[in-house]
């Protein structure tokens, strides 16, 4: 019996998988809050209570993402880069060779270009501005006085998505204020950002280059109409896991299995 557990760092999140030969066999994922191990210990200590097993049963333990190197538990710290293309591999492998992961987070964006046989070859990241970050659909969703949960069933109703042209969260924010006061119509304008943040990740991905299969993964990965965005974007099919915010999590406890001769089994 292996088990390994994988604990995700985020700035907005902290998400926890524990794998018990290979398999799923708890998660958790919470808001990070003030204190990021706390929150780590918390997430880990969650996710092993469902899968019934205690600390001492972990053979290794891998922390990633932005506040990794808080969490004392973990046995080794690794880049979420790694992270990220070992857990969207293993979920997307049952749709062939995964070459591209977009992956939005609570304050940042990456693109992750992969070579064929599922190496790294190359990377972008923005971390610089809101723009193109789950922050930008929470600061509208506030505007708006809408759950951020609900931004894509909204989206889906629009019929002539509102053109947003500021490239930065502030003037947008701004442009949304006169669009409300307007009475444009809530869906058209959560679908116009979308396409904005759509667009912004887009013009990042090219610059590493996209190659089908694409996976999308991080928390904002659970709304429809950003991913409906990204596809009319790319002009491509986007591929979200099933729990898109526990990709780089997963990664990280298969990282762990594979530190300890205890691998994942490929999906599908
Ligand atoms: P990080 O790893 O950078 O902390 P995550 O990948 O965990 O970030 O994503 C956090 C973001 O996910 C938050 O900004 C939040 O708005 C978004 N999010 C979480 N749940 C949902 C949901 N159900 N629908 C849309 N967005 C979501």
């Amino acid at each position: 019996m292996t088990l390994t557990a994988g604990v995700d760092m985020g700035s907005t999140a902290t998400k926890a998988v524990v794998l018990l030969d290979g398999r799923i066999a708890g998660t958790d994922a919470r808001p990070t809050g003030s204190d990021p191990e706390q929150a780590g210990e918390l997430a880990l200590k969650t996710a092993l209570d469902a899968a019934s097993a205690r600390i001492d049963d972990v053979e290794r333990v891998v922390s990633t993402g932005y506040g990794r190197r808080t969490l004392g538990l973990a046995d080794e710290a690794i880049n979420e880069i790694n992270a990220n293309a070992r857990g969207a591999v293993w979920l997307g492998s049952s749709l062939g060779r995964v070459r591209t992961i977009i992956d939005i987070g609570g304050q940042d964006s990456k693109v992750i270009a992969l070579d064929p046989d599922g190496v790294i070859r190359d990377f972008a990241m923005n971390d610089k501005c809101a723009a193109g970050t789950g922050k930008f659909l929470e600061v509208i969703a506030q505007l708006l006085e809408v759950k951020v949960e609900d931004l894509g069933s909204l989206s889906a109703q629009s019929s002539r998505p509102a053109a947003i042209a500021s490239t930065c969260v502030v003037f947008a924010q701004s442009e949304v204020v006169g669009l409300i006061a307007r009475k444009v119509p809530r869906p058209d304008i959560v679908a116009g950002i979308h396409r904005a943040i759509a667009s912004r990740v887009v013009n990042m991905a090219r610059r590493v280059g996209v190659e089908p299969v694409v996976v999308f993964d991080g928390g904002p990965a659970k709304n429809e109409g950003l991913r409906a965005a990204l596809e009319a974007e790319l002009g491509l099919q986007v591929f979200v896991p099933a729990r898109p915010q526990l990709v780089v999590a997963l990664g990280a406890a298969l990282v762990a299995a594979d530190m300890v001769g205890g691998g994942g089994e490929e999906v599908g």
